[in-house]
């Protein structure tokens, strides 16, 4: 058949994120130096999925997301959100703070509001809209509080629904639940889970807690100590929804395991000995494990 006509490919969709080769440095006026807090970072995420990123403290976790928000720039490498090379901020992200970042003398609903004001898009939806994020993320008739008025889990909740009311198809939460108790901690990734589940947005979620990036994520990706590189990524196939029971079964207490110990016998940190691991072979419980600085 000579005039054959070859089918046309279909066009390969571009994932949520694709990071090649990111490094960042800082220079520090004081250290008068530079530090280099990602190299070669490299890591595609795609539509839809939920990744978490989990590593000792100041690893790059942080610069990470900030590349991928636009708020920080890589000095080599290539970054691209939904196809496009980063280039600042966009409404397509949104990001979730762990200080919660709320405005102290705006009420909830204008708190949520603020959202999209920032993006400059109140229209006669926005009403409804931000009432239906504020329901979603359990806060009916908390509208009219202030933040001083809330505890902790909600203020985070307001947050989060200041976040989710832009509608982003990218979701950039940084630690977001490291400065509630640990029971509303728990409350709060089962609600996220629920939430994202409906929302179905791509996210890239901080953490340092190994028991938490197994709970929500879809991968979880293991960062070596400064500079941060991805050491490496995981599947978490445990089925959903993964509740606290889920700790107790086998495949969740393996993942745990060889994330430590991927954690533990990182080569870099002979060089920057910045977490406090358990050793191997010391006991585990079943409870939330933490990757935390030392003291
Ligand atoms: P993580 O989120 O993993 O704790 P960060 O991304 O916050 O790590 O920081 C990585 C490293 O970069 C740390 O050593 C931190 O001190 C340094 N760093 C972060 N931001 C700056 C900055 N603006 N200027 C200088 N150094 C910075």
């Amino acid at each position: 058949m000579e005039n054959a006509v070859e089918p046309t490919p279909t066009p390969r969709r571009s994932p949520a994120v694709e990071a090649h080769d990111v490094t960042v440095t800082y220079d520090r006026l004081r250290e008068k130096d530079t530090l280099i807090a990602l190299k070669d970072f490299s890591i595609e995420i795609e539509h839809g999925e939920f990744l978490a990123i989990v590593g000792p403290s100041g690893c790059g976790k942080s610069t990470f997301l900030n590349v991928v928000a636009g708020l920080t720039f890589p000095s080599a490498g290539d970054i691209r959100v939904m196809g496009k090379p980063v280039t600042g901020p966009e409404t397509d992200r949104a990001v979730v703070f762990q200080d919660y970042a709320l405005l102290p003398w705006r009420t909830t609903e204008q708190n949520v509001r603020f959202g999209l004001e920032m993006q400059r898009r109140i229209d006669s939806e926005t009403k409804d809209k931000v009432q239906h994020y504020i329901k979603m993320v359990g806060l009916e008739g908390f509208e009219r509080a202030y933040p001083r008025e809330l505890s902790g889990g909600m203020r985070q909740r307001v947050g989060l629904a200041r976040a989710l009311v832009t509608e982003p198809r990218l979701l950039l939460m940084d630690e977001p639940f490291a400065a509630v108790d640990a029971m509303t901690r728990e409350v709060m990734q089962d609600e996220l889970a629920r939430i994202v589940s409906e929302t179905g947005q791509a996210i890239v979620f901080i953490t340092h807690s190994v028991d938490e990036a197994i709970t929500l994520a879809d991968r979880i990706a293991v960062v070596t100590n400064r500079p941060g590189r991805i050491r490496e990524i995981l599947e978490v196939d445990i089925p959903r929804p993964r509740s606290r029971a889920s700790r107790n079964l086998t495949e969740f207490q393996e993942l745990r395991d060889r994330i430590w110990g991927l954690l533990s016998d990182d080569p870099a940190k002979a060089v920057a000995p910045l977490i406090d691991v358990p050793s191997v072979g010391e006991p585990r419980t079943t409870e939330s494990t933490e990757v935390e600085p030392p003291r």
